[in-house]
């Protein structure tokens, strides 16, 4: 790099330099290409700051995703077209739902064990079976029921 030039450019020394470089300011210079590489660079640059303002939106619509894990988020996703699409967007969603899936597997299994364990404990009292010998297969069945609530398999 020229010595001429700082390490960084600060925006209010970009701003200068667009500002003369409309003025058509290096005109004057006897090297017209110092014009066109100035042109190159801004362009270039300008390409890498919309380019990064798009992949910043995309990692913001990542987040997004992650957190909607309801029915309504689900419908407000963004679709193919959107240029915040990607596919780690996709993949993300895909997690998403599978989290739904697995949650409304665990409320239907729940619901089921809930059932199980109304039906043992009557099952219990109306044979009564522990009356006559420990715990009845009822009783061992509404243990196994608990045991399953606790996690514990
Ligand atoms: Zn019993």
């Amino acid at each position: 790099m020229s010595t001429l030039m700082p390490e960084r450019v600060t925006p209010q020394q970009e701003e200068r330099i667009r500002e003369l470089r409309a003025e058509n300011w290096f005109l004057d210079n006897p090297h017209n290409e110092v014009n066109e590489a100035v042109d190159d660079l801004f362009l270039l640059l300008d390409e890498a700051r919309a380019e990064l303002e798009t992949e910043r939106m995309r990692n913001v619509a990542c987040g997004v995703a992650a957190l909607g894990n309801t029915e309504k988020t689900r419908a407000e996703r963004i679709r193919k077209d959107n240029p915040y699409y990607s596919a780690s967007y996709a993949d993300v969603c895909a997690a998403v739902d599978r989290e739904m899936a697995l949650r409304q597997e665990r409320d239907r299994l729940a619901e089921q064990v809930r059932v199980l364990k109304e039906a043992v404990q009557v099952s219990c009292i109306t044979s009564r079976l522990c009356r006559f010998s420990g715990p009845c297969r009822f009783c061992r069945a509404l243990a196994a029921c608990e045991r399953i609530e606790r996690g514990e398999g």
